[in-house]
């Protein structure tokens, strides 16, 4: 099918974009369209304007301050899968993006795109959510700040206003005493995941000092292990203590459908979560 028809604006500037979404009825933001365009041909969303990002300048950028790195929200996938600056200070998100979708999809697809979508089965939610991403959003009354766990409102929803734009998101560094893993199990490969998980260990000697685990996959949005994590704090890295923490991952309450049931969800978290520690730990030197 082809979309219904729509009228096309390509603002120059985020405020002319934040006043064309506030005086027009039912328009959309356009990204990379890797999400949108196949929604429109699908007619699963049917606007009266699509709002081009593609030109708004001082989107699509990857910046650093002395502990984060600051991305732009039009910065795309590919960009992001081939920043040094990225790989040298956040190597899960390098090791993240990969999994998602095609080469030829990352070219167009963004950052702020994917977590706008916010697809259950979507990889860089859930690093959001395990890095603690901070947005930053332009709208009529200027900008402000969330935290990525404000984010998620519900199934494919934001806590975004209708005349908002996402323009930037933080990340923190990762420190020297730190280990990472992403891991994902789906049915193709580019597919997005059935379960995935990414897991961030800072270690203080042989003891973890904090842990962030975040699963995609079993709920409308990322879920993030904080009694796991709560419980691995002070430990030593190890089996038993990992296997504490995939057992808390193993007992989730997981959405399913009848390709992928909810306990299916259930043992694939339980599993990932054990091998993402284990992978993190010994990344970290620490096993
Ligand atoms: P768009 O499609 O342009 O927009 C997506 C939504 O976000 C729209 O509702 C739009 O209005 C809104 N939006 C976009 N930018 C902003 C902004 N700055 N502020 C406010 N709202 C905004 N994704 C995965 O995570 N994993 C996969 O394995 C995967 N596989 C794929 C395979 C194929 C064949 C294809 C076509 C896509 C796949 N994707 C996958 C989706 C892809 O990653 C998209 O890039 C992503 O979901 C949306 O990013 P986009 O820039 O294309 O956004």
């Amino acid at each position: 099918m082809k979309p219904v028809s729509f009228q096309y604006h390509a603002p120059a500037t985020v405020k002319e974009a934040v006043d064309l979404l506030g005086a027009l009825p039912n328009a959309r933001l356009l990204a990379g369209g890797q999400s949108l365009v196949p929604m429109l041909n699908l007619r699963a969303a049917t606007p009266d304007h699509i709002i081009d990002l593609g030109g708004v300048a001082g989107l699509n950028s990857i910046r650093e301050s002395p502990t984060t790195l600051r991305i732009g929200a039009m910065t795309t996938q590919r960009a992001i899968e081939r920043s040094d600056l990225i790989r040298s200070n956040c190597p899960l998100l390098t090791e993240t993006v990969l999994h998602v979708g095609h080469q030829q999809t990352r070219n167009r697809g963004t950052l702020g795109g994917s977590l706008c979508h916010l697809d259950p089965g979507a990889e860089l939610p859930v690093i959001a959510a395990a890095l603690e991403a901070v947005l930053t959003v332009e709208g009529p009354s200027g900008s402000r700040t969330l935290c990525f766990d404000e984010f998620p409102a519900g199934y494919l929803t934001t806590t975004l206003e209708p005349d908002e734009v996402l323009t930037e998101i933080e990340i923190p560094k990762a420190g020297a005493d730190e280990g990472y893993a992403f891991l994902e199990f789906n049915q193709r490969p580019a597919d997005f995941a059935v379960v995935c998980v990414a897991v961030s260990l800072a270690f203080e000697g042989a003891r973890v000092r904090r842990a962030r685990i975040a699963i995609g996959g079993v709920d409308y949005a990322p879920i993030r292990l904080t009694e796991a994590e709560n419980s691995l704090r002070g430990e030593t890295a190890g089996a038993e203590a990992f296997a504490r923490a995939a057992a808390v991952a193993a007992a989730l309450r997981c959405e399913g459908d009848e390709v992928s049931p909810a306990d299916f969800r259930q043992h694939l978290a339980g599993v990932l979560t054990g091998r993402a520690l284990s992978r993190a730990a010994e990344r970290a030197g620490r096993t």
